[in-house]
């Protein structure tokens, strides 16, 4: 599970965010584009979900992130 005390600095304020565990693998970019953007060190949350689609591909990139990099009960 990801820990919102670990975040990356770089995710905008809102429920999902990445965190420091994140390996850059590129998945979570691949299944919600529109949400998530390549940083220097790791990927970010660059926009919070705004409708049902994003949401849902939030919700995939969370369930399949490989080392649970990616929180959705953060603020
Ligand atoms: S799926 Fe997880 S490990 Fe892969 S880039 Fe996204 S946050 Fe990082």
């Amino acid at each position: 599970m990801a820990d919102k005390e670990d975040k990356v600095p770089k995710n905008v304020n809102g429920p999902f965010y990445v965190d420091t565990n994140c390996i850059q693998c590129g998945n979570c970019i691949e299944v919600a584009p529109e949400n998530f953007k390549e940083g220097d060190e790791f990927y970010y949350v660059s926009k919070q979900p705004k409708n049902d689609e994003e949401f849902k591909n939030c919700k995939q990139a969370l369930e399949e992130c490989p080392v649970d990099a990616i929180g959705h009960d953060g603020e």
